[in-house]
């Protein structure tokens, strides 16, 4: 360390995402905003990575931030003897060999000053932090409201409320979650490896210094409020909203914008399922009928396998030639990596059919697009609540979880107008984007969090 010098010492901290585009962009993001307050910054990235978006992108962060120091972490292959979602397994693979981690971190120059974990390594990251006497971070990758659930889960299992019919299960403190809702695994504890993971890793929340949230008072407020009046539970760490975190600006993959380019204002509708998430045959050819019924023009990226590495599928396979020919003038299928950033900061964009995937609620808040909420799977029914509740959008709950029911075009094309068309539906979306902006300029309440967490971490000597 450079005792000597006159300069004051900044912090030092390591980043450590699991698999998944949903949890390395917001470590991605966050990376580069604590590059910005002049933090050193050590990303640990897991190797080999799963998918070939993440590769791709971890590639092009480093090209564009040369300051940010990449450590690559080589993960023990683990096959799993059960036939889990891939993305879990490598999770599980992460954990089995994070005992390789404190070598290679207790030596960084300078010393590390606080790591940033994600919530499905905690517990097994708390001891590697505690030997190096330094404090560990949740960087949360979804809701407040899910954290709500999570923290809660321990009693969810309790003979009282699994044995309950009740369609309710109360939080302290907070409004009650819909069963429905609940991701059904989590209400089926059996040994899937994703409820172990969270079971394991909420164990950890009460032994971390903070928990950071990519969220923002306003779109929140009632859930971060109850948390950090101990009324969800006592003793749990502060919640830190930083949202929404900023883009990091990286350019990849498709480029749909200079068809964009040439559509009118907010005409648009852009309808994307995220990057791990695919739909039957039978409901894609609904949802293009719903599309070219709702009458506005489209951008539509199309997945037909949850790993991009096995998405092979072209186009017509997935859709009739017929659909593609009559739709040619209006909207347009793309299928591979688009830069949605780009895509939901364009003006031509009116609308956003989503999946809820956390980061995708962020960024069309973000820019005040209205939301047409269609979760499928995991945490994505308690984002599309907060997505009713603060305004962004709508969601019909009837729809039911991925792959539950049929959704006809008839009410795809019905509900698609109304985020197209309804003006008070786009007046309450514009404010949620004005207040996302206000959350995240200098001094707004986000920023004031994260300046405040950064000065906690700065080395005395
Ligand atoms: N994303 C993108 N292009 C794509 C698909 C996804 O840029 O073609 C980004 C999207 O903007 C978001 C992230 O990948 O930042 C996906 O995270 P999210 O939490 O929305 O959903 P997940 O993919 O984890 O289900
Ligand atoms: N899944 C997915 N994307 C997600 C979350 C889950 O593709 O964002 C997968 C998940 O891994 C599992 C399937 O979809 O293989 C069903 O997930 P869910 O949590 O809904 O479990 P189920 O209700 O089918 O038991
Ligand atoms: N999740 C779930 N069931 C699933 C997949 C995910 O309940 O089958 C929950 C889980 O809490 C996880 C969160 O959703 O931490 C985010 O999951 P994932 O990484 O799959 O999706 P993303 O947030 O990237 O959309």
């Amino acid at each position: 360390m450079s005792s000597n010098s006159s300069q004051p010492l900044q912090p030092h901290i390591a980043l450590f995402p699991t698999a998944g585009m949903g949890h390395l962009t917001p470590f991605l993001r966050v990376a580069a905003m604590l590059a910005s307050y002049n933090v050193t910054v050590t990303l640990i990235t897991p190797q080999p990575t799963l998918s070939a978006a993440e590769s791709d992108t971890i590639a092009s962060f480093f090209a564009i931030h040369p300051q940010i120091n990449r450590l690559d972490f080589h993960i023990i292959p683990y096959n799993s003897p059960t036939p889990d979602d891939p993305f879990f397994s490598h999770w599980e693979a992460t954990n089995r060999s994070l005992h390789l981690l404190h070598p290679l971190i207790s030596s960084l120059s300078p010393p590390l000053t606080a790591i940033f974990s994600d919530f499905a390594l905690a517990t097994n990251m708390i001891p590697i932090a505690d030997r190096l006497q330094i404090p560990t971070f949740i960087l949360f990758t979804t809701s407040a409201r899910f954290l709500s659930l999570m923290a809660y889960y321990p009693f969810l299992t309790s003979p009282e409320i699994s044995n309950a019919d009740a369609n309710h299960i109360p939080i302290p403190g907070l409004a009650n979650i819909q069963k429905s809702s609940i991701p059904p695994p989590l209400l089926h504890p059996g040994k899937s490896l994703f409820t172990s993971t969270l079971a394991s890793n909420i164990l950890s929340f009460s032994k971390v210094e903070g928990i950071l949230l990519n969220s923002f008072e306003y779109f929140e407020s009632e859930t971060i409020t109850a948390f950090n009046n101990g009324q969800v539970q006592s003793g749990f760490p502060p919640i830190l909203p930083i949202g929404p975190i900023a883009p990091t600006g990286l350019v990849q993959g498709d480029h749909p914008l200079p068809w964009l380019n040439e559509q009118p204002a907010k005409s648009v509708v852009y309808i994307s399922f995220g990057s791990r998430t695919s739909m039957s045959k039978d409901q894609i050819r609904a949802l293009g009928d719903g599309l070219d019924r709702s009458g506005h023009r489209f951008l539509w990226v199309l997945k037909g396998n949850k790993v991009d590495k096995e998405d092979k599928e072209g186009l017509e396979e997935l859709l009739s030639e017929s659909f593609l020919e009559r739709t040619k003038n209006k909207g347009i299928v793309v299928k591979g990596w688009v830069s949605q950033e780009d895509i939901l900061q364009h003006p031509a964009v009116g609308g956003f059919v989503s999946h809820c995937g956390w980061n995708s609620v962020m960024e069309a808040a973000l820019h005040g697009v209205p939301v047409l909420a269609w979760p499928l799977h995991g945490d994505q029914r308690i984002n599309a609540e907060v997505v009713e509740k603060s305004g962004l959008g709508l969601w019909e709950r009837q729809w039911g979880w991925g792959g539950e029911k049929l959704i006809n075009e008839q009410e795809i094309g019905e509900k698609i107008k109304v985020i197209m068309e309804d003006e008070i539906l786009r007046a309450k979306a514009f404010n949620v984007g004005k207040e996302a902006r206000k959350a995240v300029e200098k001094n707004g309440g986000s920023e004031k969090v994260l300046a405040r967490v950064i000065n906690s971490l700065n080395p005395t000597e």
